[in-house]
C-alpha cells in the first residue's frame, strides 16, 4: 500500500490528498521508509531531510484540513543538490561546499514552499553540474535504476533516479546542455527544459548563466506542466527572468496535435546515432503523425559546431562564475602561507579533475590573445545555431528527434575520455544555446531493457506546444508506465 502511494504521479497523488483519502503525513513517510529501503544501492539522495520533510508535511496537512490546499500541498519533492535551500546543506556534490549550509532559499524553492511542498531531500548530480553521467559528483555516482551498472545520465542523474524509482513523486533539475532531458530520457521519465528566463535563477548555483535554465522531472507530462506552472514567472532578483505572462500550462495538454507541423531535423537522425535510438525515434515520429500531426525534413546545418562552441561558452562563463570560491568568503578554506597559497590550496582540493578541467579551459579561453578565437567564435557559432532554428521554426510548430546518441551507457565506460563524454549531448546542447523549450519524453526501450527519450523542441516561449505535444505523444502510448525492476 504505501509502495502503491510512492508510485503515483503528481496528478494522482495531487487527487488523492485533495479529497483527503491520503494524508501528506503518510505520503512523506511511505517515501521516507521507500528512501530507507532502496536508496542504499541507487545512492539518488546526497541528503534525506526526515525531520523537514515531517514538518512541512504536518503544515500542508493542517492546510489542506482548512480547505487551503493547493494541487502541490502535500506533494512530496527531490531537489538537485545545486539549488539553494535555507538551513539544508547544499553542495554542489563538490568538496568545496560540502558544508554550505544557505541562509536563503532559491526562488523556486521559495515558490514551491509556498505552495506547500513537502521536501524530501537534496539529490546527486555532477560536480557543479559539469557532466552527463553524475559520475563527478565528488560523493560517488548514481546508478540507474534500471540497470545498476550503466549511469543515469547527468548531470541531473539524482533527480531523474529518484523519480524513476519512485523515491519521490517529482523532482527539480538544471539544463545547461541537456542536465535535464538526458537523464530524463535515460532513466524512463519526463524532463522539462523551459525557455531560457522562463524560470527564476535565483539561488541556482551558477554554472554558465546564459545557458542554465531550471525545470521539473515527473512521472508524466501533466505533472511537468503543473510544476512548471507553480515555478514560472518573473522574478525581480534574476535579471534574465522574462516579464512574459505565465500561461495556463495544465491548460494547453488537451488541445489537439493534429494539424501541427512537425519539423524533424535531418542532422539528428544520422549517423553517429544507435539504430535502437533510431528506431524508436521513427516509432514515435510516426505516432506523431497518427495523431494528425505533419511530418516535414528540416535542417539545422550547425548543428556539428554546437559542442565545440558550448564547450568554450559555457566554460568561460564557468571559469568566472567559480571565481568566488576562494576559500575566503564561503565554502573550503584550506590555509596557506599566504593568499596565493591559500588560493591554490582551496582551489586544488576542492574541486575535482573535471572542474578543474573546465576552469582551466574557460580562461584559456577568455584570455587575451585567444578571446578573439575561441570565445568570439564560440558566439558568432551561437548566432547561427539560433538562426537556424528561427528557419526551422518559420515553417513548423515543433522539431523531434531523439534526446541523446544512445541509451544509458556503463559506469565508467566514458570516464577516460571526456570528449566523447562531452559528445553524447549533441542533440540537447543547441537548445540552450538558442535558449529554447525542450521536453523528453519516454518513446520506447533498448533491447537490454533501457529506456529511451524523444526530444521535442518548441520556439522561443513555446513550452505550451512542447507540453501539448508531448501529452498527446504520452496519451498515445504507454512507455510512462513501465516501471524499473527494483
Ligand atoms: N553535460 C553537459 C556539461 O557537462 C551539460 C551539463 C548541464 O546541462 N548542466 O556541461
Amino acid at each position: 500500500m504505501s509502495d502503491e502511494l510512492c508510485r503515483l504521479s503528481l496528478t494522482d497523488l495531487s487527487r488523492r490528498l485533495q479529497a483527503g483519502e491520503v494524508s501528506p503525513m503518510e505520503v512523506t513517510e511511505a517515501f521516507l521508509s521507500r528512501i530507507e529501503r532502496l536508496d542504499g544501492s541507487l545512492r539518488a539522495y546526497l541528503t534525506v531531510d526526515a525531520r523537514g520533510a515531517r514538518e512541512q508535511a504536518r503544515a500542508a496537512q493542517a492546510r489542506l484540513a482548512r480547505g487551503e490546499g493547493g494541487p502541490l500541498t502535500g506533494i512530496p519533492l527531490a531537489l538537485k543538490d545545486i539549488l539553494a535551500t535555507r538551513g539544508l546543506r547544499t553542495t554542489c556534490a563538490s568538496q568545496m561546499l560540502a558544508a554550505f549550509v544557505p541562509p536563503y532559499d532559491a526562488t523556486v524553492v521559495a515558490r514551491l514552499r509556498e505552495a506547500g511542498a513537502v521536501f524530501l531531500g537534496k539529490v546527486n548530480l555532477d560536480e557543479f553540474a559539469m557532466g552527463s553521467s553524475t559520475e563527478t559528483s565528488a560523493f560517488g555516482p548514481t546508478h540507474n535504476p534500471w540497470q545498476r551498472d550503466c549511469t543515469p545520465g547527468g548531470s541531473s542523474g539524482g533527480s531523474a533516479a529518484a523519480v524513476a524509482a519512485d523515491l519521490c513523486t517529482a523532482s527539480l533539475g538544471s539544463d545547461t546542455g541537456g542536465s535535464i532531458r538526458q537523464p530524463a530520457s535515460h532513466c524512463g521519465v519526463v524532463g522539462l527544459k523551459p525557455t531560457y528566463g522562463r524560470v527564476s535563477r535565483f539561488g541556482l548555483i551558477a554554472y554558465a548563466s546564459s545557458l542554465d535554465q531550471i525545470g521539473p522531472l515527473t512521472k508524466e507530462v501533466r505533472d511537468a506542466a503543473l510544476l512548471l506552472s507553480a515555478i514560472a514567472g518573473h522574478d525581480p532578483k534574476d535579471s534574465t527572468s522574462l516579464r512574459a505572462p505565465v500561461p495556463d500550462y495544465p491548460a494547453a495538454l488537451g488541445r489537439e496535435i493534429a494539424g501541427l507541423t512537425v519539423g524533424v531535423p535531418r542532422e539528428y537522425l544520422g549517423e553517429g546515432v544507435d539504430p535502437e535510438v533510431q528506431e524508436a525515434v521513427r516509432r514515435a515520429l510516426a505516432t506523431l503523425e497518427g495523431l494528425g500531426a505533419r511530418l516535414a525534413e528540416v535542417s539545422l546545418p550547425h548543428t556539428e559546431y554546437a559542442v565545440a562552441a558550448y564547450y568554450l561558452i559555457a566554460t568561460a562563463e564557468a571559469s568566472s562564475n567559480l571565481a568566488r570560491y576562494d576559500g575566503v568568503k564561503y565554502g573550503l578554506r584550506v590555509a596557506g602561507k599566504n593568499l596565493l597559497e591559500t588560493y591554490l590550496r582551496t582551489r586544488t582540493q576542492g574541486f575535482g579533475p573535471e572542474v578543474r578541467r573546465r576552469i582551466m579551459l574557460g580562461t584559456y579561453a577568455l584570455s587575451a590573445g585567444y578571446y578573439e578565437a575561441y570565445y568570439r567564435k564560440a558566439s558568432q557559432v551561437r548566432a547561427l545555431i539560433r538562426r537556424d532554428f528561427d528557419a526551422a521554426f518559420a515553417t513548423c510548430d515543433v522539431l523531434a528527434g531523439p534526446v541523446a546518441p544512445t541509451p544509458a551507457f556503463r559506469l565508467g565506460e566514458k570516464l577516460a575520455d571526456p570528449l566523447t563524454m562531452y559528445l553524447s549531448d549533441i542533440f540537447t546542447i543547441p537548445v540552450n544555446l538558442a535558449g529554447l523549450p525542450a521536453i523528453s519524453v519516454p518513446c520506447g526501450f533498448s533491447r537490454a531493457g533501457l529506456p529511451i527519450g524523444l526530444q521535442i523542441l518548441g520556439p522561443p516561449l513555446g513550452d505550451e506546444v512542447v507540453l501539448q505535444t508531448a501529452y498527446a505523444f504520452e496519451q498515445a502510448t504507454d512507455f510512462h508506465r513501465h516501471k524499473p525492476p527494483l
